[in-house]
């Protein structure tokens, strides 16, 4: 793809020649080809989606000459889950708030950055996934990346000039963006997240990519039948609800996991769980729910639906479909098959005919409790009984956590095999003693319809692997364990190799057909991105972005037990090369908190209760369960602010900490405020005995 062109230049009677590398066009054909490997210009590479790379300059025979070209400070960013994309030599990444960075691949020099001011924006809608961003996309020489607070927006890849934005969501609801925008047929194309906060309504939109002008949307449930249905699917869809699902917005947010298939010239669509999961309050009478947790198919240029495949028909455990969504060719039955693999929290590894939803195979690749299996005839799970809490309480494998969440699985056509991180941990789902007839949908604070008490988990609740699957076999080839539980996405590489960062803040590489580990440097912070490889004049550089973050960090001791202390540990991107010689830089040790007693306070039990409940609703998602901080906030059990009355409500209620991040939550009544301070000080308290 790289051609090279003579330019001539005449300045103030300077005559100057010399050559540069034409810019590559980053086109439907381009993104639709394997390529050369000297790219990486979509999020999942191409628009495969397999991370997978055909460059083996780095391979298993030399991965162990691997060391640093350079790495370049971030200072200030927060968490860092973006893919990065690489073109004709140049990184382009999103880190926090949105903030977006073009850098020199050679050198790590920045050329431009861009801030979509996302604080400034947001107001009172900054309050959820406040500082995630899992990457942008690239096509045609423009650069677009999404907002948290609900923007798309086309930047001049060159210059980092904004070019247009449009506004995807209702910025009346509590809906966000954290996902990476999709590119095909000069359309872009963005969905929401909002699911757990909001009487939500899943969408996705498509844009017109010179212009920003909606081309279409597609809703992902039916909204109220007396308004009348957008379209035929919807009418079908409707058929599934019952009671007035309506009312509490149905879900299926799109947050993550669209693909765009160009064999089909179909956009697949991983869609979410329910509002609320229990759906004993969604849709009180059964039904499967459409479309929740599904891949929709639909007509790129239209939207229309096409078909449709649900993994969890009446989802009622947050197990959601918004993982990657991989394409890949597979010989099925004896037969070449163009074919999805998606592996969602539910715990079920599939394949799935692209050109019909038809459902070829699915097991599990985890523990899991909540069905025996998926019946390949109907294409439906064979549920346990009890696994739906129909007696108001019951312990679930997998967790609302999922053993696979959005940290993208890769998938290598020569050893034919997926690398994808897992996750082992329990969910407890518990309605008894809710008044279920009586439950009102949130509105900017987090309620999914079952008990949700916020509790810290445990550092030993759950373990983790690095998974290697064949998904023709549908069994696993290798697993090596993993640190507890938050771990990055993987890579692979035709030099037979697989990357992947992890949660204590080791990035490693592995042999891709036998799993023996080959090389390993530790980058003092926790890593929560997925590495790329690319070409810079010949030479192969792999990248990686490393700052802890994403929605795991909020389980508290499970996250806060690798000690990646809020505002600590650098925050960097990493780039390596064969023999390269940079010195790593330095990072301070694993931190952690130390919980703060105030003697004189008198803790007040049952305003501690009702803290407790304000706290898991709008404080635990960034400062952690039970009051641990995982580390993307201040820990408030050792907070000066949380032991002063005056200094707490002016933070939570006045917002005198907006501009670093900190949310205002003017609607706090004084009594909030008191629960929440009896909370924090009796979670410090303990803290506090249990360490004597
Ligand atoms: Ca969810």
């Amino acid at each position: 793809m790289q051609r090279w062109l003579k330019v001539s230049c005449l300045t103030a009677g300077l005559v100057a020649s010399f050559t540069a590398a034409a810019d590559t066009v980053v086109d439907d054909k381009y993104l639709s080809e394997d390529g050369d490997g000297s790219n990486w210009a979509a999020y999942g590479r191409n628009a495969s989606e397999q991370r997978y790379s055909p460059l083996t300059q780095i391979n298993a025979d030399n991965v162990k000459q691997l060391g640093l070209a350079w790495s370049l400070d971030l200072p200030n960013e927060r968490s860092l889950l973006a893919t990065p994309l690489a073109v004709d030599g140049v990184i382009y990444f999103t880190a926090s708030y949105s903030h977006t960075y073009a850098v020199d691949a050679k050198s790590g020099k920045v050329l431009w950055n861009y801030d979509p001011k996302v604080i400034e924006h947001a107001g009172d809608r900054l309050r959820i996934m406040w500082d995630s961003n899992r990457g942008p996309a690239f096509y045609k020489g423009k650069l677009i990346i999404s907002t948290v607070d609900g923007r798309l927006v086309a930047l001049d890849a060159k210059s980092g000039k904004m070019l247009w934005e449009t506004m995807t969501i209702d910025p009346r609801r509590s809906y966000y963006i954290t996902g990476a925008p999709k590119v095909f047929r000069d359309k872009v194309i963005i969905g929401n997240g909002g699911t757990e906060h909001e009487a939500a309504r899943g969408y996705v939109t498509a844009y017109d990519i010179n212009t920003g002008k909606q081309a279409w949307r597609f809703f992902i449930v039916p909204g109220n039948p007396a308004d009348g249905f957008e379209n035929k699917a919807m009418e079908m869809a409707a058929k599934t609800w019952t009671g007035e699902w309506w009312v509490h917005g149905g879900g299926g947010n799109a947050w993550n996991g669209i693909t765009y298939d160009p064999a089909y010239n179909q956009v697949l669509v991983g869609t979410g769980n329910g509002s609320p999961w229990n759906q004993k309050i969604r849709s009180p009478g059964g039904g499967d729910n459409l479309f929740l947790c599904s891949i929709v198919a639909l007509d790129a240029d239209t939207g229309e639906y096409k078909w449709h495949y649900q993994t969890n028909p009446g989802e009622t455990w947050d197990y959601n479909s918004n993982m990657d969504i991989t394409l890949a060719d597979v010989n099925y039955g004896g037969q070449p098959i163009k074919a999805l693999l998606h592996a969602p929290k539910n715990g079920f590894f599939y394949v799935i005919n692209r050109a019909n939803g038809e459902l070829l195979a699915a097991e599990k690749f985890a523990k899991v409790t909540w069905a025996e299996r998926i019946d390949l005839k109907t294409g439906r799970p064979v549920e346990v009984k009890g696994a739906r809490y129909e007696d108001g309480e019951e312990t679930v494998w997998p967790s609302p956590f999922g053993a696979h969440s959005w940290h993208a699985m890769s998938y290598n056509p020569d050893t034919g095999l997926v690398y994808m991180p897992t996750i082992e941990m329990a969910g407890v789902f518990k309605d008894k003693g809710m008044d279920l007839g009586k439950w009102q949908s949130p509105h900017f604070y987090i309620d999914p319809g079952v008990v949700f008490g916020g509790e810290d988990t445990p550092k030993d609740y759950s373990t983790a692997s690095l998974l290697a699957w064949d998904p023709v076999k549908q069994k696993k080839v290798w697993q090596l364990p993993l640190p507890p539980m938050w771990n990055a996405g993987t890579m692979t590489t035709k030099g037979n190799l697989v990357f992947e960062g992890r949660a204590d803040g080791e990035f490693d590489a592995y042999n891709a057909t036998t799993g023996d580990k080959l090389w390993a440097v530790k980058l003092g912070n926790g890593i929560s991105s997925p590495p790329i490889t690319y070409t810079v004049d010949g030479k192969q550089y792999i990248s990686l972005l490393v700052g802890w973050g994403g929605g795991g960090t909020l389980l508290g001791s499970t996250a806060a037990q690798h000690g990646w202390k809020y505002k600590v540990h650098p925050r960097r991107l990493f780039t390596f090369v064969l023999d390269g010689k940079a010195p790593l830089p330095a990072s301070p040790p694993p931190a952690f908190a130390t919980p703060v007693d105030v003697p004189d306070f008198k803790i007040d039990d049952a305003l501690a209760e009702q803290g407790k409940t304000r706290f898991a609703h709008s404080c635990m998602w960034c400062h952690g369960g039970g009051v641990v901080s995982g580390g993307t906030a201040p820990d408030l059990r050792e907070s000066p602010i949380a032991t002063s009355r005056d200094a707490f409500k002016d933070v939570v209620v006045n917002g005198v900490k907006v501009p670093n991040g900190m949310p205002r939550f003017g609607e706090f009544t004084d009594k909030d405020i008191d629960g929440l301070m009896h909370y924090i000080r009796q979670q410090a308290r303990a803290a506090v005995v249990a360490k004597k």
